[in-house]
């Protein structure tokens, strides 16, 4: 049996389908290693959103390809790099698995080890390239290894996006949306409660748009909102998040769900991506800066204690200081509680690659410094009404930072730390907050929560 490293980039979708993929390995029997020169077998699951997480993952391959060369290891891309870029990887890895077929990978690991096994093989020679669409390939992602005392997992509801937003290669990548069917889902959640998850995130590219092609409204109800119930209704469940959604897709029977039902969490995420109309109309996004603000007070007013956080692109082309400006102003107005500010980044294919306008590096990392000054004191500012109130934080365990502490997450998606004992790690405790670093909170607990 082989020992597998599987390394990830890039979104909690990733993260999501790596798990599969070892989950799929160690029912094989096959383990899973954090040792680089232990593993028979490394796996690089890859990000395409921008490039410099491509460069990331190929310098790796390089890496690897060098210090582990003639030792019979199987190197493989998976995921959207695999997708987009296909068997022009081949000269750098033995597999290559795009985003339909993670639910291969296991065959094709098993198949590579049996070739390198055999000493007349050249296995330089041979590599497995497999990016072809599979239907269904979206119900493939549904099973879970759990950590001991593990107390949140992602669920993946929904692959693709249709929505062709000009900066994205997201639509190449992972395809159109296609949707699991709720009772799916729900047993899904059910078995990770009855494994003691409290907490799940519902995961897809669109996730608020969920099954709108494939499933009907119901009583005025949305498919998305319809799976929001149907997971609320699991007994035992106490948070329910979902990621990463659109501003179209907040319609009116979502924004009430938040006043509803109780166990959604009070935060949203809500990509803005940028304040300016002239450019959010050239993104495709299909909102004004208008409509997004009156939005967000929208969300806000659903639900006391709501957070709101958001991806913000800087420097799209075109984009001129009068564009950034009206960013800016979205920001104060919005008061984002959390806020991922990217350059933009060129993506071979997309409708943006080719605009007029491209702004040089220089501009894009002066716009990209400003916003995060504006936001990070927003944020400061956010975190600091907690300091003095009493918080209930889901436990999850040592912190990566200082494993001395114990972290976790507010209802409003706060990291939070503290001390405690390993009895902790899964359990909802009550955290009087004491002070913030500006990115996270720090507090002494005062009781454990029974549930
Ligand atoms: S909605 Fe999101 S995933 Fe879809 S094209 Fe736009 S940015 Fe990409």
């Amino acid at each position: 049996m082989a020992k597998v490293l599987i390394k990830t980039y890039g979104c909690q979708m990733n993260e999501r389908d790596s798990e599969q993929v070892a989950q799929m390995l160690i029912a094989r029997g096959h383990e899973l290693t954090t040792s680089e020169k232990e593993a028979d077998v490394i796996l690089l699951n890859t990000c395409s959103v921008r490039d410099m997480a491509e460069q990331k993952a190929l310098g790796k391959m390089r890496l690897l390809a060098h210090h582990h060369k003639g030792k019979g290891k199987v190197l493989g891309f998976l995921g959207c790099m695999a997708q987009s870029r296909g068997s022009e990887l081949t000269a750098k890895a033995d597999l290559v698995v795009g985003t339909q077929k993670f639910h291969r990978v296991a065959d094709y690991v098993e198949e590579l080890l049996a070739r390198k096994a055999q000493p007349s093989m050249d296995d330089a020679r041979f590599s497995i390239v497999d990016v072809e669409p599979e239907p269904g390939s979206q119900e493939e992602i549904r099973d879970h290894s759990l950590r001991p005392r593990q107390s949140s997992a992602f669920v993946s509801v929904m692959q693709g996006c249709n929505m062709r937003c000009t900066f994205c290669i997201v639509p190449q990548t992972r395809g159109s949306e296609r949707s699991r069917a709720i009772p799916e889902i729900v047993r899904e959640v059910e078995g990770l409660v009855a494994r003691g998850v409290r907490e799940v995130t519902l995961l897809g590219q669109i996730v608020n748009l969920y099954g709108r092609s494939e499933f009907p409204k119901v009583e005025g109800k949305s498919p998305f909102v319809q799976l929001l119930e149907a997971v609320h209704g699991v007994p035992g469940l106490e948070r329910l998040r979902f990621t990463s959604p659109h501003p179209i897709g907040y319609k009116a029977d979502l924004i009430e769900a938040f006043s509803r039902l109780p166990k959604l969490a009070e935060h949203v995420h809500l990509p803005l991506q940028s304040g300016s109309d002239r450019i959010l109309k050239t993104m495709h996004r299909g909102y004004t800066a208008e409509a997004f603000v009156a939005l967000a007070e929208k969300i806000r007013a659903a639900r006391p204690g709501m957070a709101i956080t958001t991806d913000i692109i800087v420097g799209f082309p075109g984009e001129t200081e009068e564009d950034f400006q009206a960013t800016r102003e979205v920001c104060r107005r919005v008061r984002f509680d959390n806020a991922f500010i990217f350059r933009y980044s060129r993506r071979k294919d997309t409708p943006a690659a080719a605009m007029e306008g491209q702004l040089d590096d220089a501009t894009l990392e002066a716009r990209n410094q400003d916003l995060l000054e504006l936001t990070n004191a927003i944020i400061r500012e956010q975190l600091e009404t907690y300091v003095g109130h009493r918080v209930e934080v889901l436990c999850e365990g040592p912190s990566k930072n200082n494993p001395a502490r114990l972290t976790g997450r507010t209802r409003s998606n706060k990291i939070v730390l503290f001390e405690g004992g390993e009895d902790l790690i899964g359990r909802m405790v009550e955290v009087d907050i004491q002070r913030t670093s500006g990115f996270c909170l720090y507090g002494d607990v005062v009781s454990r929560l029974l549930s």
